[in-house]
């Protein structure tokens, strides 16, 4: 299928060659022209399918056309709201709206938590067309009254599994009351949990449905490989992967915050250039560590599961698991973050004796058994018996010293990362 067939306005097709993009992906394919015929949609797609321009090319079409040069904020309602679970996929969306709407006059701002609001108060008084927005700052805002939703048309929800996961399902049954119930509503989860359905089945009239994101998708694309290791030897293992096989651009995955703040440092110790990035992070921190790594300044990027939804980062050719998730969907989004856009993509998970069930349990997710291979040196001792890994606990990667203070996990399962609060 070719852009042309997909009915969207010159100016729409225009910016999306200015992309180098050739043809259109599944879910854009699929999901442009229910969107542009005014449906309901309930779409399954994770990150990387092209999920955000799926909505957003209809999005911005549909809106074009009552779209005002006018420098009036009257002539600038809000007309359209993304709701996304995290800051770093607010503002990657934003991105997209700016890139693909460029040659349009339509405006567009996000707002977050943990960042000044004034600034963002300021963009909402000069009017904006489409607002971009985690749920506990859109909150913040209404309670202010900078925000009227009378003119609002579309309502997305982007990765609402995740918005689930963190726990903003009553935020966003406030925010649905506030809206005009006349409205297009599009709801984009990579998961469909009974909550998901449930919340789809209250949102959504007669909806199309589009499903691109068969569990394992992203898997079929990526070179998967598990190294066994000790859990006192990972670090070794990941800094002698890193420097043998010359790896960079890396992300690296652990289990909790504080494991990625002290992995990073480790690696720095090792003189590998690594930045952690999590939801204790500042957002100046965060979005320089992020614009450090695209720059190719370090080689390393240590994430929790949380803080690495929507990180929109071309052609990362390595994912690796220093930790396995609790949840083995997760790792599925893990190494969704690699193989993108039909790119090949590798996943090493570096596993310890702890964490046998839970390689198992990727394993029956996956429906099939990952290759194992034993590195050189790194071989498993096998006198060393498992330990329990503490739900938001550091072991697996390192072990925790005994007596040493439980840390806080940055799981996506414990609603406890609200990642758009301030
Ligand atoms: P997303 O799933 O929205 O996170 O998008 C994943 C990546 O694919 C983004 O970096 C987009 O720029 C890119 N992308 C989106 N649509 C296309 C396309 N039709 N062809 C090639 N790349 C695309």
């Amino acid at each position: 299928m070719s852009f042309d067939s997909l009915g969207l306005l010159p100016e729409l097709l225009r910016a999306v060659r200015e992309e180098g993009y050739e043809t259109p992906t599944p879910v854009q394919a699929q999901a442009v022209p229910i969107v542009l015929s005014g449906r309901d949609l309930l779409a399954g797609a994770q990150t990387g399918t092209g999920k955000t321009a799926a909505f957003t090319w209809p999005m911005l079409q549909l809106l074009a056309p009552q779209a005002s040069h006018s420098a009036s904020p009257a002539r600038h309602p809000i007309r359209a709201l993304v709701l996304t679970p995290t800051r770093e996929l607010a503002m990657q969306v934003e991105e997209a709206i700016r890139t693909y709407g460029r040659h349009l006059p339509l405006r567009s701002t996000t707002i977050f938590g943990g960042v000044n609001i004034n600034p963002q108060i300021a963009a909402l008084r000069r009017g904006v067309e489409i607002l971009v927005a985690t749920p506990g700052r859109l909150l913040d805002h209404h309670q202010q009254g900078t925000l009227h939703f009378g003119h609002l048309e579309i309502l997305v929800l982007d990765e609402a599994d995740r918005m689930l996961d963190m726990g903003f399902i009553r935020d966003i049954r406030k925010i649905l009351a506030l809206l005009p119930p006349r409205r297009q509503n599009l709801l984009f989860s990579a998961t469909f949990s009974d909550e998901i359905r449930q919340l789809a089945s209250g949102l959504l009239h007669d909806p199309a449905f589009v499903d691109v994101a068969p569990r394992n998708a992203a898997a079929d694309l990526v070179q998967q490989v598990v190294h066994p290791v000790d859990r006192e030897r990972k670090r070794a293992l990941l800094s002698h992967l890193i420097r043998t096989r010359k790896l960079d651009q890396v992300l690296v995955f652990t289990r909790t915050k504080h494991g990625a703040s002290r992995l990073s440092e480790q690696l720095e110790k090792d003189g590998i250039a690594a930045a952690a990035i999590h939801g204790n992070k500042s957002q100046p921190q965060r979005v320089k560590a992020l614009e450090d790594f695209k720059r190719g300044e370090i080689s390393v990027l240590v994430a929790t599961d949380i803080a690495s939804r929507g990180l929109d980062i071309d052609q990362l050719p390595h994912v690796v698991n220093y930790e396995l998730p609790h949840v083995a969907e997760d790792y599925v989004h893990r190494i969704g973050r690699t193989g993108r856009a039909g790119l090949e993509g590798e996943a090493i998970s570096l596993v310890c004796v702890d964490e046998h069930k839970l390689l198992r349990e990727i394993e029956r997710l996956l429906k099939r058994k990952l290759p194992s291979e034993v590195v050189q040196g790194f071989a498993p001792d096998p006198s060393i018996a498992p330990q329990p890994i503490l739900q938001g606990g550091a072991r697996g990667g390192g072990g925790r010293r005994p007596g040493a203070p439980s840390v806080h996990g940055g799981g996506p399962r414990r609603g406890s990362s609200r990642g758009s609060r301030a």
